[in-house]
């Protein structure tokens, strides 16, 4: 049977994904599932995403995980008005505290964690940056260098403050500090869609939530699931993968990108340090772990770091799995994927982190 696609962000790939996922889903049927299953597609969180879960009571589960993913996207969505995130980025000019929801004020505390962690590679207070860069509107421009140094003071997240009194969550910033969760919401809300389908009593699943695919259980006749990598260069299938409840989170310059007149090309993920899109060498950063929350703020902050960054803090923490494609076209996978990876692609070279 063919590949999960692990790789659809949006929704210029929408058609060809839908079409590849149905395809899947109905080939995995031909082939000898007769549970029943229950599959809906569906616009969220500026994405294009599909939630299958299989059993009796998948319909009345699935319908749930979705109304749960609304809810998720009214809370941390930069730009529907009244969210908890434009609440705090509206008054970007003030030093203040913001009354949030105690969901949020979890998900900015694990933000600003990751933060530390990754020594600022990941950081959810760079809104003011990727804004100047125009990817919020797809109006992309190259700001003035000035620009970028009057922002940069405000995406400390050094003083991103969590904190909660007065029987309510609050959330302090600084002038300048501008939020944005894009780097992890998909992945809290595809932990969240897992979760209520589990309260609903299914135990086999699929999420495919704009490329961030997660699964709950194996396939209905107890084999893992086989993802697809995509090849960064073309739509292709570069590698598989066979997981069970699992997360499988890609970040990719490819995703999301323009090129300016001085002919380079500036993709969404921003380097902190300098308020630019990064450069580390890298084409793609895949990670493999059981939270989608966690797997969607390392394979952001795996890319910022680079091969050798990514590797170093791999082997500090080795509580997730990786796959790491070089601008070279090298590949590199992480000790604990032998066996579940098959390379299809003819990489230059590919190798073993251990
Ligand atoms: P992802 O596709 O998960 O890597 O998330 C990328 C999105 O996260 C971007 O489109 C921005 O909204 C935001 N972002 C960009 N750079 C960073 C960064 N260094 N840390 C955290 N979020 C970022
Ligand atoms: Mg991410």
């Amino acid at each position: 049977m063919g590949y999960l696609f692990a790789y659809m962000r949006n929704k210029t790939d929408f058609r060809v994904a839908a079409f590849l996922f149905v395809s899947t889903i109905m080939a995995a049927c031909l082939s000898g599932c007769s549970q029943q299953k229950y599959s809906v597609s569906f616009d969220a969180m500026n994405t294009f995403m599909t939630i299958t879960g299989y059993g009796r009571k998948s319909e009345a589960a699935v319908k749930k995980a979705q109304t749960r993913i609304y809810e998720i996207e009214e809370l941390l969505s930069t730009t529907k008005e009244g969210s908890d995130i434009f609440r705090i980025n509206e008054k970007a000019g003030e030093t203040r505290e913001t009354s949030v929801q105690a969901e949020t004020a979890g998900l900015l505390a694990f933000a600003r964690d990751m933060a530390f962690s990754s020594e600022g590679a990941f950081n959810p207070c760079l809104y003011s940056i990727t804004k100047a860069w125009g990817f919020t509107t797809g109006q992309y421009t190259v700001p003035d260098s000035l620009l970028i140094q009057e922002l940069l003071p405000g995406t400390d997240y050094t003083k991103l403050k969590v904190d909660s009194h007065d029987g309510e969550c609050w959330v302090g910033t600084i002038p300048g500090m501008m939020l944005d969760l894009g780097a992890v919401g998909k992945g809290y809300a595809g932990d969240q869609a897992i979760k209520v389908l589990k309260e609903n009593g299914i135990t086999s699943a699929l999420l495919d939530l704009g490329g961030n695919i997660q699964v709950l259980g194996t396939k209905t006749d107890g084999t893992e699931w086989n993802v697809g990598i995509r090849n960064p260069w073309d739509s292709t299938v570069c590698a598989g993968l066979k997981i069970a409840d699992s997360a499988v989170v890609t970040s990719g310059g490819y995703e999301r990108f323009f090129t300016a007149d001085d002919g380079r090309k500036y993709i969404h993920i921003i380097d902190g340090t300098t308020g630019c899109p990064v450069e580390s060498g890298l084409a793609a950063v895949t990670i493999v772990c059981e939270s989608g929350l966690h797997a969607d703020a390392l394979s952001t902050a795996m890319f910022v770091k680079g091969l050798d960054g990514a590797a170093e803090y791999w082997r500090l923490h080795r509580d997730f799995e990786m796959i790491v494609i070089t601008d070279g076209q090298d590949l590199y996978y992480t000790e604990g994927l032998e066996g579940r990876l098959s390379v299809i692609y003819s990489f230059s070279n590919v190798f073993v982190i251990r």
